[in-house]
């Protein structure tokens, strides 16, 4: 068996296709949406990480507006450039890249951002409306996967997903949405981590497996049932002497074995990051279309 590839690209295209629609209603009424960047450090993936989102802004026609701090600023100055986004009616979305150098300073920072600004859905607020299944935005990743399932026609309903990862970014909220009551959940979850004894028992029983664990290729054929769909959310930097950049980016699937096995497979990169990516920009869009203009009855957010 030779698994299809969920291309994540083409349904990213999909989703930004459906959002320039709302994008013209909002400029027809003088509204571009705004998101507010804040990176603190040079951590070389952050720094990559915010240059994609900043990009893809541009390309579909949102402003975005980027603050750099070094990685020594302390606790009160990220909270100020928060505060100055918080107050900028310009500013839509905001997105504070994580991790911080200091990731002790991360919920503070978090519950600092306006609710209805946190277009990354992780300020306890939006988390808890996500759980009680209230309007709520979505973090990103979870919602981008589930997005990348539907528009693949991959079957969510009855199926047994396997989590492996139990991050509040991506493991634990992506359980809760695909255990939700509702056409994107009504799977039986399981969700693993490392004290998950005989993790292949597990993830062998799986209909969907999902790896959220940022180890290289962690999960190998063996660990797959025949047929399964397996989407690999890891992004991990692996030493590449024959590239110029001196690496290269693998995901948490052994993706060449593994692909033998399941019926389906996300693919690193190009498979659950540009989704990631478009949902921020769905966020974003329905941000703006709830503070400052007519509201869409087709978006895609969750919110
Ligand atoms: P994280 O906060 O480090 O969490 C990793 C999770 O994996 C933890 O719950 C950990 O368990 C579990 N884990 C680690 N080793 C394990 C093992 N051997 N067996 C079972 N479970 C294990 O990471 P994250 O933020 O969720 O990110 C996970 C990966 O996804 C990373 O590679 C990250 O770069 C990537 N990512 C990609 C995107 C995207 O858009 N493509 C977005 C976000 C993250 P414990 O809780 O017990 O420690």
């Amino acid at each position: 068996m030779s698994a299809r590839i969920l291309d994540g690209r083409a349904v990213a295209a999909q989703i930004y296709a459906e959002l320039s629609d709302r994008l013209r209603r909002l400029e027809s009424h003088g509204v571009v949406p705004g998101l507010g960047v804040v990176l603190v450090g040079d951590n070389p993936a952050s720094r990559s990480y915010v240059t994609a989102k900043e990009k893809t802004c541009a390309q579909i026609g949102l402003r975005s507006v980027a603050h750099t701090l070094r990685a020594t600023a302390t606790l009160r100055e990220i909270l100020d450039v928060v505060e100055q986004l918080n107050h900028d009616e310009s500013i839509d979305g905001i997105l504070v890249q994580l991790p911080l150098p200091d990731p002790r300073m991360e919920p503070a920072v978090l519950e600092a951002i306006r609710p209805d600004k946190d277009v990354d859905g992780f300020h306890p607020l939006n988390v808890g409306r996500m759980l009680l299944g209230l309007p709520a935005f979505w973090p990103c990743t979870p919602h981008g996967i589930l997005q990348l399932l539907v528009r693949s026609n991959i079957p969510i309903q009855g199926a047994h997903a396997v989590v492996v990862g139990r991050s509040h970014i991506v493991g634990r909220p992506l359980a809760h949405l695909l255990s939700m009551k509702g056409p994107m959940g009504n799977a039986t979850v399981t969700i693993c981590h490392t004290h998950t004894r005989d993790l292949a028992e597990h993830t062998r029983r799986a209909d969907i497996l999902i790896a959220a664990i940022g180890r290289p290729r962690a999960i190998t054929a063996e660990m797959v049932r025949a047929g399964a769909v397996v989407v690999d959310v890891g992004v991990n930097r692996v030493p590449d002497p024959e590239r110029p950049s001196g690496y290269r980016l693998v995901g948490d699937v052994d993706f060449e074995q593994v692909a033998k096995r399941a019926s389906a497979i996300t693919p690193v990169p190009g498979g659950v990051g540009p989704l990631t990516i478009a949902m921020l920009m769905a966020n974003t869009v329905t941000a703006a279309e709830r503070r400052r203009g007519p509201r869409s009855s087709t978006e895609v957010s969750s919110a």
